[in-house]
């Protein structure tokens, strides 16, 4: 039976890692779908306007300019960028602050952004400089105006987290909504979504790797039909200072990237924005308190812990419904 796996993005550079799995080498279904005219100019346009939306990548994109903004000043903004910013921003409260948008400055600082690798950790004093400039709450939202404000000239918002999960959510209404296409599978950067069958005639069937960088292996086969699905690691994006691995994901509380034995978290959300986030969320959180707070909030995750070099696997919610069974 046929099955895809796909390897998490190691660019972050959402412009170069947003592409519809198109399935070029698959037959059937999903080939007659992409073949409908028009279609493959409505996904790029989609994915462009995502880009020109939220991407740090782009010097003059909508959040590039919100990034350079005055603070103080209540900013208008579009739909869709407030969309995401709005979901960050009630997930950074669930999980305490574990997930934020406002760490840019730091993702930055250690080399995980659009700006060169480092080959040092960073002085602990621009850490915590850099720290002042951290934080949810230092950005507000006017709901009904659709309007951003920022309390500090150095806030600086990195979607990378949620953004790639976002494009997945608007390619799969269009392919649904502008072509009434109910059999396909849509992937940015490793967050996905699949709906219906594939090329022959079953479920979707979707690999997640396991959890090391060295090798491209398959940890479990999840069946996937009308659900999201994004998993966040440490073990393909992370830079190697004097040999010890520094995660991308960072710490909002400390400035530092995480040092946990968490090695990735899949999570399950008919949202891909939200399944996007959260899985970052848990990720930075941990494994205790990440488990803790998938368990408090429902959530449907897979979590890979290393111990010692072993694997060892924690569900919660519905997660084991999906797995394949064969
Ligand atoms: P990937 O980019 O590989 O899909 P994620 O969805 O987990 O992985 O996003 C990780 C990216 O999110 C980092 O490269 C960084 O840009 C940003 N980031 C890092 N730490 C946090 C955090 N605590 N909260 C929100 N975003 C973060
Ligand atoms: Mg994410």
């Amino acid at each position: 039976m046929r099955q895809y796996i796909f390897k998490k993005s190691t660019g972050l550079v959402i412009s170069c890692c947003i592409f519809l799995f198109a399935c070029d080498h698959n037959t059937g279904q999903q080939s007659v779908s992409l073949s409908v005219p028009g279609i493959k100019h409505s996904i790029k346009q989609t994915l462009d306007s995502v880009n020109a939306s939220m991407s740090t990548y782009i010097p003059d994109s909508e959040l590039s300019r919100l990034n350079q903004a005055a603070p103080h000043t209540w900013i208008s903004i579009s739909d869709p960028l407030f969309k995401v910013i709005s979901e960050a921003q009630k997930i950074s409260v669930l999980s305490d602050g574990a997930f934020d948008i406002t760490v840019g400055p730091l993702v930055n600082l250690w080399g995980f952004g659009p700006v060169d690798q480092v080959n040092l950790p960073p002085p602990e004093a621009r850490i915590k400089s850099l720290l002042e400039n951290v934080g949810f709450k230092k950005l507000h939202l006017d709901n009904h105006k659709k309007l951003v404000m920022k309390d500090l000239p150095g806030i600086y918002i990195d979607l990378s987290a949620i953004a790639k999960g976002y494009a997945v959510d608007e390619v799969a209404r269009v392919l649904e909504n502008k072509y009434s296409i109910q059999n396909y599978m849509v992937e940015v950067g490793g967050e996905i979504h699949a709906h219906g069958i594939n090329a022959t005639a079953n479920i979707w069937r979707i690999g997640i790797e396991k959890p090391v960088s060295n090798l491209r292996t398959v940890e479990r086969v999840i069946n996937l039909d009308n659900m999201a699905m994004a998993t966040s690691g440490n073990y393909r994006n992370y830079i190697d200072i004097d040999g010890i691995r520094y995660s991308h994901a960072i710490d909002p509380h400390t400035g530092w990237p995480v040092k946990h034995h968490l090695a990735s978290v899949t999570v399950l959300h008919p949202q891909c924005m939200v399944a996007d986030a959260w899985a970052t969320a848990l990720l930075v959180s941990g494994p205790e308190a990440g488990l803790q707070m998938a368990r408090r909030y429902g959530l449907d995750t897979l979590f890979i812990v290393n111990d010692n070099g072993s694997f060892r696997e924690e569900v919660t919610g519905k997660f084991a419904q999906y797995f394949a069974r064969d």
